[in-house]
């Protein structure tokens, strides 16, 4: 029996989730009735699209957003004492992604309205071992890449953009994805599209594609397809790679879920654009600052407590949202507060003070395309009344 909503217990809203319509099961099944269910024509057939729709020459498809970024570093030939100079506000597997070839993430601290990668910082952190920035474009809203590439540039250095949040955004009128040397998607459920697992590499390098495709099959040259269609066993491994391919389903998955990104996108806009109007009248909530030159992708809606407002921390705001059925989130702990980059890379805290003040007060509301009006003006009113509670004057 399905559950019964009422207004004293309405169901939970996620912080994000996934829209899977019948034709994209459909999609599944036809794959999955076909001769290939992994490495077969529906993968080529994704990498086109996908390469197309961000306006890059190139897409390679792997099993998901880390591997993605993996393929990205050995692409560019990040190796033993190399540097990488990171966002502090952004997913581990941004550092991990370094530290996966022996490369030493060098993390940077944040603008304060954006929390997205601080340019003079970068330039600060920048030594004679930097190889490559790795940009992320924090819940949906594209870097500063001029700035980054200006730094690029000067210093000679790879600009990777993890776009993992940005999938449908765009940059002075160009789309995510064709911004830096080499741009990662990850197609996890709560990102912008969904293959279930998923990622995506996209550069108009042609050297760096080739070397993502040998990478994410064991470092052999060929694939199980291409040797079918030569006739031939023949195959030689060049590197040591990874199994990191994605499935013939999968790709089905993708296509028919990348048909519908452009208006989800819109759709995710117009829930932002509502809380921000919303928001305008409540001192206590900050919106991220959006750049007028920007196409934000909307990811994720997250927004700063004045904490010097409210008797409350963040920590009691969230609990009583999330008692209230808003599935509110944070994103992220700062990447080099984590145990692991302590005490293997030796990084502390201090160093990255602005990111770290934001960790204090960012909270992630619940934003995604199946989200009626209704919804959104459910958590501003929650939002209201906990505040309320808990205003200083
Ligand atoms: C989701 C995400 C990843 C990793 O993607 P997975 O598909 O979960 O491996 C990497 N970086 C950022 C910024 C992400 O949001």
């Amino acid at each position: 029996m399905a559950e019964q909503n009422t207004s004293e217990n309405p169901s939970p809203l996620p912080y994000g989730r996934q829209c899977i319509d019948e034709d994209d099961i459909d999609a599944v099944v036809a794959a999955l009735r076909s001769a290939w269910l992994t490495t077969g024509p529906k993968v080529p057939e994704f990498e086109q699209r996908f390469a197309e729709f961000v306006d890059a020459d190139h897409a390679v498809a792997v099993c998901n957003g880390t591997a993605a970024l993996h393929c990205a570093m050995y692409a560019i030939g990040i190796g033993a004492g190399g540097e990488v100079i990171i966002p502090a506000i952004t997913f581990a597997a941004t550092a991990n992604c370094v530290a996966f070839q022996g490369g030493t993430p060098v993390v940077a601290d944040v603008d304060e309205h954006t929390l997205l990668l601080d340019a003079e910082d970068v330039a600060s952190r920048v030594t004679e071992k930097t190889k490559a920035i790795i940009a992320v474009d924090y819940a949906g809203q594209p870097c500063d890449y001029d700035a980054l590439s200006a730094i690029s540039q000067k210093h000679n250095l790879r600009l990777v953009a993890d776009a993992c949040h940005a999938l449908g955004g765009s940059y002075r009128g160009r789309p995510v994805g064709s911004l830096a040397d080499i741009s990662t998607f990850s197609l996890h459920p709560v990102k912008a599209i969904t293959t279930g697992e998923g990622g995506v590499v996209a550069t108009s390098n042609p050297k760096f594609a080739s070397r993502a495709r040998t990478f994410r099959n064991h470092g052999i040259t060929t694939d199980h397809r291409q040797r079918e269609q030569q006739g031939s066993w023949f195959y030689e491994m060049v590197d040591l790679g990874y199994n990191y391919r994605i499935t013939d389903f999968q790709c089905a998955l993708g296509l028919s879920q990348l048909r519908k990104l452009p208006q989800w996108v819109r759709r995710r806009q117009a829930i932002a654009a509502r809380y921000n109007e919303a928001f305008a009248s409540v001192p206590e909530v900050e919106p991220l600052v959006v750049a007028p030159e920007v196409s934000h992708a909307y990811h994720l809606y997250v927004v700063q407590l004045d904490l010097s407002r409210v008797t409350a921390d963040r920590q009691t705001i969230f609990a009583e949202l999330r008692n209230k059925g808003i599935g509110v989130n944070v994103h992220y702990i700062p990447v080099h507060l984590h145990p692991y980059y302590q005490e293997r890379y030796g990084t502390r805290p201090g160093q990255c003070p602005v990111a770290e003040a934001a960790y204090e007060r960012i909270i992630t509301l619940p934003l995604f395309p199946a989200m009626q009006d209704g919804d959104v003006d459910r958590v501003v009113t929650t939002v209201g009344e906990i505040l309320n509670r808990h205003r200083t004057h």
